[in-house]
């Protein structure tokens, strides 16, 4: 039942005060009036029978001359006539110096009477007068009567009138509770996503600013948190969106469960969901994320079991306010804490803080937006396996990351190395919009780019010192080496050229051939940039990591001499322009205003 409002109840009341009121008016009002009505009417009508008898006397008089004053029986008859009429109680008459000279009395009353006396008239004096007396009483009964009558009527009147106000009431009430549910399904529904029932992107948008502007003037804690579900594509591949939407749905309920009200938890795009936590610190924070991650991981979810790891999985990015922060640069910043943790592996909660990202409180190694976590061998397999941007199996993969697992044993960080080439490649790569098929080679040859330093001695490979023209004309040589080691592979055979070019140079001066511009294969190009991106972002034993800042100067300086000029811009607008998740609310709204 819906409470009724404060509107309608005073309303309510007002019309039943308005309808009791009427009926008193009726009850009280119409009687008395007519008492008095009826009052002045019978005194009116007991002046006119004393008249009236009063002539008859005088009539009779003149009938008999000699019992003029004395003709009882005849006025008698006359009297008689009058006194049928009940409420005549006593008749007298009296002479003309008020003797009484005769007396009737009708009825034995002696109370509520009153008095008519009319003048005998005889010959233009007066004889005598005649008296009538009559009761109130009687009046009363009638009248009491009437008024019972009436104030029956009334009470009825009152209550039909009643009755029509009510319902009138009644039909204004309802007219007002429906008018104000549908308000408050309309003000829901333009905040509410129609497939999951949660709080929609233009809400949340709101609602973190809200939040970000509590947080400032109250100096208290935010978070932010933003949930993606990992290879969700694979499911509504295999399963169609349909039940894929079921599964959204499905999540949507297991997420509104786990917070509380003061945690607002929406749908911000496609299976991108958002959780704004105020007034809770990182711990708190933290805790609460994890145990949703948890929850999802092991829910049975329908289906699930032709995801990788046979379970639905959720990614979390956590980002927290500080003091001057933009509610864009909170929500970027948990983006990128999300990218970091499906970078990572997925199924995992990835925190930012600062420049910073950690998962499980180890901090991963940070280019810019693009954060990698160091993976162990097996993780890197799983990932490149479940990723499966080429038709490989995980056998041949294992295989091809066992040189890359050499390489570690002999560079500390050299597969990480690769995979951050790897990683940033890719992302330049998707930027570029290249095919599936260019991605798949990219993908390989950039994770093998430094396969060919498998051939050079520890002793130059690790040297410290600087190295002799002879040395480093070895070191040059792991281009080559690497597309020897892997031209011959089925599957890498198109990755090699990436390994063989990865030292080119836009303006020619690279090695093993100095290729020029275009001449290079482009996927080649990318790696180049992506290797100096990655190197420059790593710490070594004779210098610190550098910046994005420097990052992004060194490519704008080399642009045209040593790099590509077209991919570096595309890294360059990758760092400055808003994160994804910015850009998927754009699409939102303009998709709203579309609509
Ligand atoms: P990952 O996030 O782990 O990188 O992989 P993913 O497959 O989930 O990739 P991404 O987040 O980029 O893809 C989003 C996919 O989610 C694309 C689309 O198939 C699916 N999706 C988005 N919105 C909806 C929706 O409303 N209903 C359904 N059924 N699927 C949706
Ligand atoms: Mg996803
Ligand atoms: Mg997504």
């Amino acid at each position: 039942m819906h409470r009724q409002s404060g509107f309608s109840r005073s309303v309510s009341r007002k019309m039943l005060v308005l309808a009791v009121i009427v009926g008193i008016i009726i009850a009280v009002a119409v009687p008395a009036t007519y008492c008095s009505l009826m009052l002045r009417e019978r005194m009116q009508d007991s002046k006119l029978h004393g008249e009236l008898l009063a002539d008859s006397v005088v009539l009779a008089i003149q009938d008999n001359e000699e019992l003029w004053r004395y003709d009882i029986p005849r006025f008698m008859d006359i009297g008689n006539r009058w006194r049928n009429q009940e409420h005549i109680v006593s008749m007298r008459v009296y002479d003309d110096n008020r003797q009484l000279l005769f007396e009737k009395i009708n009825r034995a009353e002696s109370f509520a009477l009153f008095t008519t006396r009319a003048p005998i008239v005889f010959n233009a004096s007066i004889e005598g007068y005649l008296e009538l007396q009559e009761s109130y009483l009687d009046l009363l009964v009638n009248s009491g009567i009437t008024l019972l009558v009436f104030s029956l009527l009334g009470f009825l009147l009152g209550r039909v009138i009643y009755r029509i106000v009510a319902s009138a009431e009644r039909i204004t009430r309802e007219a007002v509770v429906e008018l104000t549910v549908s308000q408050k399904r309309l003000q829901k529904m333009a905040v509410t996503d129609a497939k999951t029932q949660l709080y929609n992107a233009t809400y949340l948008f709101s609602a973190v600013k809200d939040a970000v502007e509590l947080a400032r003037s109250t100096d208290g804690f935010l978070k932010l948190a933003i949930l993606d579900l990992d290879y969700f594509k694979k499911y509504n591949d295999f399963h169609g969106h349909v039940a894929g939407d079921t599964i959204l749905a499905e999540l949507a309920d297991l997420l509104r469960q786990s917070v509380r009200p003061s945690e607002i938890v929406g749908r911000f795009g496609g299976e991108e969901f958002l959780v704004i936590m105020p007034n809770l610190d990182d711990t708190a924070a933290l805790s609460l994320v994890q145990r949703m991650r948890t929850m999802i991981a092991e829910h049975v979810f329908p289906g699930a079991e032709v995801l990788p790891g046979g379970h639905l999985t959720v990614s979390i990015g956590l980002a927290s306010y500080y003091p001057g922060m933009s509610s864009t640069e909170l929500m970027n910043q948990a983006d990128r804490a999300l990218y970091a943790a499906k970078e990572a592996g997925r199924n995992q909660v990835c925190v930012v803080s600062g420049r910073d990202f950690f998962i499980n409180g180890i901090k991963l190694v940070s280019v810019g937006n693009i954060a990698f976590a160091s993976k162990t061998f097996r993780e890197m397999i799983q990932a490149i396996d479940a990723e499966k941007t080429v038709s490989i199996v995980s056998s041949q993969a294992e295989a091809l990351l066992s040189f890359l697992k050499t390489l570690d044993s002999r560079e500390n960080t050299i597969s990480q190395h690769s995979f951050m080439v790897n990683k940033i490649s890719m992302a330049i790569g998707r930027k570029l919009g290249l095919s599936e098929k260019d991605l798949g080679e990219l993908h390989w040859g950039t994770l093998l780019h430094d396969i060919g330093k498998l051939g050079i001695s520890d002793e130059i490979l690790k040297k410290s010192s600087t190295l002799t023209e002879h040395e480093y004309e070895i070191i040059k040589r792991h281009p080559i080496v690497g597309f020897e080691l892997i031209k011959h592979n089925d599957y890498l055979s198109s990755a090699a050229k990436i390994v063989l070019c990865h030292h080119e140079r836009w303006d020619g001066k690279g090695y093993p051939h100095g290729m020029k511009g275009a001449q290079t294969p482009f996927m080649a190009r990318i790696c180049c940039v992506a290797d100096t991106i990655a190197a420059m972002a790593e710490d070594r034993p004779y210098r610190p990591a550098s910046t994005m800042e420097q990052i992004l100067a060194e490519l704008k300086r080399q642009a045209s001499t040593q790099f590509d000029p077209e991919i570096v811009e595309a890294f360059v607008v990758m760092q400055t322009q808003p994160s994804h998740f910015y850009a998927a609310y754009e699409r939102t709204l303009a998709q709203q205003a579309f609509n």
